[in-house]
């Protein structure tokens, strides 16, 4: 069944009857060719890219819970490109450009909005940084514009510029930086995948791996054992916990990252804002919540449910940065469990166990990065060769020293 506008005029005249799942829900076969271990943006991404672009057949995702429970559907939506580092940048714009795409190619409405990123400076040597960083994008076919603090007052007219410790001098802004509904992308690619075959598995939780000489065999799950001799692990939060089973220890920490989201207000802020002299992030969804976040929780943990002092901290940067936050009233906020590498940059490689791929390490940032994760990540598992714009992503570069750390700050997972 494919979307179209005069589908959507029939069906309504019709009573809205013909509407069919998005997904089948089938049980789990004996045996795939290949295994996607996580039902989150991307194992259903690189499900969807390893048939359409690479033709492979006979491919399971399995998920333990549902599609759009873990971070997919927890993300505050924020997708961009204004990475600086040559490891990083041009995978990022390959994803924003596949996002540019993406509703026409999965026919589904994912609600790309490209209402511009501003990352909003405070000092002149934060400037400087960022001048040279907005230089790098152009430098890979990026957008980037620095703007001085009158641009800025013209975009938000409501930001606190004359702070005594913060003064607002100017901003970095990405103009096709923005944001995606997030579920609908989980939705949008289940559908596609789905479409060329691919069997989707809900309430299916891998619990081991069959390795034997060296090689995956298969995966143990709450459902009995599925043979495949390749697997792809793309568990987010839960990557530690999931390789261990292979034998496997990572250069990841878990912690919960929170997110919030205020009452509907009248349509104030245009696009993303971020505070350049803390951890504070705000957009204003199509209902007019605020949807904004902060720092993750300092300890590791599992729980997807956060704690007092970062809730504390968030609101400070917010009241910092645009006082007029502190009339809004908070409706929700959530948890999800992030998986933090150690140089905030992504994992995507083979493993020492032929046939068993790792896709993981996304860190605060991964929702942006769906696309492309999917599409390298397909690459690598159909070809044995890692992707152009992801070879950088080796799980040895700690081992080696090569670390792609955008910050400069080391392995401190709370300052990426
Ligand atoms: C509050 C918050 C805000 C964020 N904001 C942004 C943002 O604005 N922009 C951005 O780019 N990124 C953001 N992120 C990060 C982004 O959401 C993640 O990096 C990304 O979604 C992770 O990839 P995923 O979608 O595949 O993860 P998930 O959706 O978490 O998918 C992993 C799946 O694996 C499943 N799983 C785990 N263990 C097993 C098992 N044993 N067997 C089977 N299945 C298993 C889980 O149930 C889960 O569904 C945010 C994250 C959070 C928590």
């Amino acid at each position: 069944m494919r979307f179209s506008a005069f589908r959507l005029i029939r069906e309504g005249l019709t009573g809205n009857r013909g509407w069919k799942p998005l997904w089948r829900d089938p049980a789990p076969g004996p045996a795939y060719d290949h295994i996607i271990v996580g039902g989150g943006g991307h194992g259903l991404a690189t499900a969807y890219y390893l048939a359409a672009r690479y033709g492979m057949r006979r491919i399971a995702v399995l998920e333990k819970g549902w599609l759009g429970g873990g971070n997919v559907g927890r993300n505050t939506t924020i997708i961009r490109s204004n990475y600086m580092l040559p490891g990083n940048q041009p995978f990022y714009e390959f994803s924003l450009k596949l996002w540019e795409g993406l509703e026409q190619e999965i026919n589904f409405n994912a609600m790309v909005s490209q209402r511009g990123v501003l990352n909003l400076y405070h000092s002149d040597a934060q400037r400087d940084a960022y001048r040279r960083r907005g230089n790098a994008m152009i430098l890979s076919g990026a957008d980037a514009r620095l703007l001085g603090r009158e641009d800025v007052r013209r975009m938000a007219p409501f930001l606190d510029f004359d702070n005594a410790r913060f003064p607002i001098r100017g901003g970095l802004l990405q103009p096709r930086g923005g944001t995606v509904r997030h579920d609908a992308v989980a939705w949008g690619y289940a559908r596609a995948a789905d479409r060329l075959g691919v069997d989707i598995i809900q309430n299916c939780e891998v619990t081991g791996f069959r390795i034997a000489r060296g090689r995956v065999e298969g995966v143990e799950t709450s459902r009995g054992y599925i043979a495949a001799p390749s697997v792809g692990v793309a568990v987010a939060g839960a990557s530690s916990q999931v390789m261990a089973m292979a034998g496997m220890r990572l250069p990841i920490e878990s912690h919960v990252l929170q997110a919030f989201v205020s009452e509907a207000l009248k349509p104030a802020i245009p696009g993303v804002i971020t505070f350049g002299a803390g951890h504070f992030y705000v957009s204003q969804s199509d209902k007019g919540g605020l949807v904004f976040g902060g720092d993750i929780d300092g300890y590791n943990s599992y729980a997807r449910r956060g704690n007092l002092p970062v809730v504390e901290d968030v609101a400070e940067g917010g009241m910092a940065v645009m006082p007029m936050i502190g009339r809004a009233r908070l409706l929700r906020m959530w948890g999800g469990i992030v998986d933090m590498s150690m140089d905030g940059s992504p994992i995507i490689d083979r493993t020492p166990v032929e046939g068993l791929f790792l896709n993981a390490g996304w860190c605060y940032g991964g929702f942006k990065a769906t696309p492309a994760s999917g599409h390298v990540f397909a690459h690598l598992i159909a070809t044995g060769q890692p992707h152009a714009t992801a070879s950088a992503y080796r799980l040895d570069r700690f081992e080696r020293g090569l670390v792609i750390d955008e910050k400069g700050m080391g392995a401190q997972p709370n300052l990426h």
